[in-house]
């Protein structure tokens, strides 16, 4: 038995990172929510979250309509972030920098780089398809014999500060009167078919008129705790950071046709490559198998920029994407089978450049009761529990 009284709000929140902080924000400021919020983040440090660990980058270029419209959302967002975010007159240095997305294709590729470039398009996406003589020409730097074409993001697309982002929604929801405490959800109270509040690790219970999962890889085991099987699972992927005396005037996030990617960062590059299907196994270890600098990256950047030959590694990290099973796509809103919880889980490593559109939509589903501006019902339940996969194609 605990000896803590039973606390009430409006909004609990499980996750305080960029999604839950961002819900938070768009909550707090809608001018038509007055209840009370309380966010539940079992480490402040965020050492571990996906957040802190990410390549922190954004694009349009994905297959997905929904996913176009999420991100350039996301993108005017940061762009006014400095604005929104201020509290007394003090801006967050979020560092959105428009450096653009540069998807390379074989002639194997090539199809369904035209196809997502026409869906892009009409999206409204500023996006441009170019030949191997105009990627030789534009990136000097770039071995294109390979190649049959690149898409190259104009502008919007980019990369930032995901740390800076994520405390300045923080911070800026706790000046509009949201509560942060650094505890842990232990579970799901359930009363029937409504989720009625949250059990904390430290014994107490807080009671909520709507719990929000924004949990990142804890989301599972908190849906599990209220009967709910839901398919995320954490897999890791290890971003490498190096230094290299080669000058590559305009480089963008480059994403080549082997899986590798890489952008600047500071005075060198961060770049990664996805794991084989055999060989992404469920995992909560941060270990990084250093061996792929040497036997996969090092190679890959060198073949695509011969002045990676003179690559050097300077440090390398693991994090965890929150990977969705079925599609590779967000799961947002309701349970068919449950009333007073929310999801926003499964972001399959495009999360932070959606955060901000994801965060307005839950707000929108707790003060409307539905979605007011960006209509994201396909990301819902319903086409999991249907076995109707809404495959994202460009997963990087
Ligand atoms: C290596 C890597 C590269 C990435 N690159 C990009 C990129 O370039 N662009 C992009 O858009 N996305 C990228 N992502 C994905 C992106 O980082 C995530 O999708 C996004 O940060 C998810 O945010 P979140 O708030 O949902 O989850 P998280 O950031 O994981 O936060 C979840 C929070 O919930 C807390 N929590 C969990 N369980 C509990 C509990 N029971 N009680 C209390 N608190 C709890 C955790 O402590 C954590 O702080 C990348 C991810 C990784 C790992």
């Amino acid at each position: 038995m605990s000896a803590t009284p039973t606390e009430a709000f409006d909004v609990v929140i499980v996750g305080g990172a960029a999604v839950g902080s961002a819900a938070a924000y768009f909550l707090a400021s809608d001018p038509g929510f007055r209840g009370r919020v309380l966010v539940l983040e079992r480490d402040p440090s965020y050492r571990d979250s996906a957040t802190a660990r990410s390549a922190a980058s954004i694009r349009h270029q994905f297959s997905t309509p929904g996913n176009i419209r999420l991100s350039m959302f996301g993108t005017r967002f940061l762009r006014e972030a400095a604005e929104r975010l201020a509290v007394d007159g003090e801006a967050p240095a979020i560092g959105f920098r428009e450096g653009g997305y540069l998807f390379l294709a074989s002639a194997a590729g090539l199809p369904v780089l035209q196809a997502n470039h026409r869906t892009q398009r009409a999206e409204g996406a500023d996006v441009a398809l170019l030949s191997p003589a105009a990627l030789a020409s534009r990136f000097p730097w770039l071995a294109t014999g390979d190649l049959a074409g690149g898409s190259l993001g104009l502008s919007g697309e980019g990369w930032l500060d995901a740390f800076a982002l994520m405390q300045g929604l923080r911070r800026k929801a706790q000046s509009l009167g949201v509560v942060y405490r650094a505890v842990a959800a232990s579970g799901l109270r359930r009363e029937g078919r409504r989720v009625v509040g949250v059990e904390l690790a430290d014994g107490a219970f807080v009671a909520a008129g709507t719990v929000i999962n924004a949990a990142g890889t804890g989301a599972a085991a908190l849906a599990r705790s209220a009967g709910i099987e839901l398919p995320v699972r954490a897999k890791k992927r290890c971003v490498f950071h190096f230094r290299s005396p080669a000058r590559l005037p305009g480089c963008p996030l480059v994403i080549d046709p082997s899986g590798l990617y890489f952008r600047p960062e500071g005075e060198g590059y961060i770049c990664g490559i996805a794991p084989g299907p055999d060989e992404d196994p469920d995992s909560d270890d941060f270990e990084v198998p250093l061996a792929w600098w040497e036997d996969r990256l090092w190679p890959a950047l060198a073949a695509r920029v011969p002045g990676f030959e003179a690559a050097r590694l300077l440090s390398a990290w693991a994090g965890h994407y929150d990977m969705n099973l079925l599609d590779h796509n967000l799961i947002l809103g309701a349970h068919p089978a449950l009333d007073g919880l929310l999801f926003a889980n499964g972001f399959s490593g495009h999360g932070l450049q959606q955060a901000p559109a994801v965060g307005r939509a839950l707000a929108e589903l707790v003060v409307h009761g539905g979605f007011r501006t960006l209509d994201l019902a396909e990301f819902g339940w319903a086409r999991v529990l249907e076995g109707r996969p809404l495959r994202e194609l460009n997963v990087v």
